[in-house]
């Protein structure tokens, strides 16, 4: 099937976007002189671009297509909901239909009492709900003190002012005169980069208590909340020692502080079950959630929130919002994603099906000789690049120049798989078949032998 041909020549749409678009988290003379690939369409797992390749998309988009591409029932819900109200918006004593069914189905959906969705266009725009919301709840409370917020190293929760302080990226901070203040950042649980000489438990102990001791340092009348993906997704697929999130959880017990889960990437199938903190038994107190909400078909974020924090925050006037909070489209084909989601039965097939699929193929690399580790939680996993399978070794490089090479084979070979740093990444659309598994593993597969091979060649290894 050739591709839309209704596009200009892809030389003419390169100089353009070289001329005139600004890439996020690229470096846009450099994108400019090597020329974007451009998408064109889509259609499950498989993306086309304007040159007619097809495209093996391992990472659901930006982690978030999980139904898979080409749905037409959500085109139709949005389509439908565009003639019916295509906005309006839910301040000063109104609301609608669409947003109200989604906070009723996401409350359903959510566990515990988690049962009050605040709306925003993104998982960094409810991140910075979160900033505002933990800090009002204690401030309400009779506790204005208790403002600051923890957070980890190498953490990803989203890239404005506010979320991209509460995130733990080096680079990120660099810019912009990030972080805002009063947000702390501790280690994070990445044994395979920082255990040293402790075994994984021990490891994912002594990590969790840097809570506590931040806790204790800053004093618990000075802490508000704690907030954490339940595995790190951008910083790496960082799956934390069995240890980690218990001890986390008794520590959040313990001391008057608010947890928050970051769900964006976790949340709506991506672990196996609806959200993370069910997979890794975490009871927050509120949860970001994004991206899998609706598929990425419509951009819409909201932060899930307990009883007892809605109760106070809605005890006063929470003189925060956004235009497009609870946008009666995107809640609409959101909807029709959950529905999908739930009526298909998308999550059984994860359970039954995809994800032991995936897990079989993807710890079926670990034998190859650049492969240190392989991990995995249900559909999200990654691996270790390593010069030496043994010991996990470091490249004599700079560090992410071994993942970048590989994920350049990895395009090379018509399969879009991230890396971060020198760990590559993948978090399928969860509709993913065993075929397409089988497929996904024969050209990681090629791409690490290609990178192998080059990294000889150039006596890297
Ligand atoms: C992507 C992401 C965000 C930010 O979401 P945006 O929609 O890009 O603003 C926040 N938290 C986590 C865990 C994410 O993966």
């Amino acid at each position: 099937m050739p591709a839309i041909t209704n596009h200009l020549p892809t030389a003419e749409l390169q100089a353009l976007d070289a001329a005139h678009h600004m890439h996020p988290f690229s470096a846009n003379a450099e994108l400019a002189e090597k020329g974007t690939r451009i998408i064109t369409r889509a259609k499950g797992v498989y993306l086309h671009d304007s040159e007619g390749n097809k495209i093996l998309d391992a990472m659901a988009g930006l982690w978030c297509v999980n139904i898979g591409y080409g749905r037409d029932e959500l085109a139709d819900a949005a389509a439908r909901q565009m003639r019916e109200l295509p906005y309006y918006n839910t301040f000063f004593m109104t609301s609608h239909a669409p947003v109200i069914a989604l906070a009723a189905k996401i409350a359903e959906l959510a566990p515990g009492d988690l049962n009050h969705v605040f709306f925003a266009g993104s998982g960094s725009e409810a991140n910075d709900t979160n900033i505002r919301m933990v800090r009002t709840y204690w401030a309400t409370k009779g506790k204005p003190t208790k403002s600051i917020i923890i957070s980890r190293k190498n953490a990803y929760h989203g890239s404005s002012v506010g979320s991209g302080s509460l995130g733990g990226m080096a680079p990120m901070h660099a810019q912009g005169g990030l972080p805002i203040p009063d947000i702390l950042h501790i280690n994070e649980p990445n044994w395979w980069a920082e255990g040293g000489d402790m075994d994984r438990d021990a490891f994912g102990l002594a990590r969790a208590q840097e809570l506590e001791q931040a806790i204790l340092e800053q004093g618990e009348d000075r802490v508000a909340a704690f907030i954490a993906e339940p595995i790190q997704g951008a910083g790496g697929v960082i799956i934390p020692p069995d240890t980690y999130w218990p001890e986390i959880q008794r520590i959040c017990d313990k001391y008057e502080i608010l947890l928050i889960a970051d769900e964006v990437i976790c949340g709506f199938g991506r672990t196996g079950n609806w959200f993370g903190s069910q997979t890794l038994d975490i009871k927050p107190h509120i949860m970001t959630i994004a991206k899998g909400l609706s598929s990425g078909y419509q951009p819409i974020g909201g932060s899930v929130v307990c009883d007892e924090v809605a109760e106070v925050i809605g005890s006063g006037e929470f003189n925060h919002g956004y235009t497009y909070s609870g946008h009666p489209v995107a809640c609409a084909v959101a909807l029709e994603n959950l529905r999908i989601l739930e009526e298909e039965n998308v999550i059984g097939h994860v359970q039954n099906v995809a994800a032991p699929a995936l897990h079989e193929m993807w710890h079926g690399l670990s034998d190859h000789p650049l492969v240190g580790e392989t991990t995995i939680v249900g559909m999200m996993g990654s691996l270790a690049l390593t010069p030496n399978k043994g010991s996990r070794a470091k490249f004599d490089m700079e560090p992410g120049t071994a993942g970048f090479m590989c994920r350049e084979r990895c395009f090379a070979n018509n399969l879009v798989m991230r890396h971060v740093y020198d760990r590559m990444v993948i978090s399928p659309p969860l509709v993913v078949t065993p075929e397409d598994i089988k497929e996904l593993g024969k050209r990681a597969r090629t791409a690490l032998d290609e990178c192998y091979a080059q990294m000889k060649d150039q006596n890297l290894i």
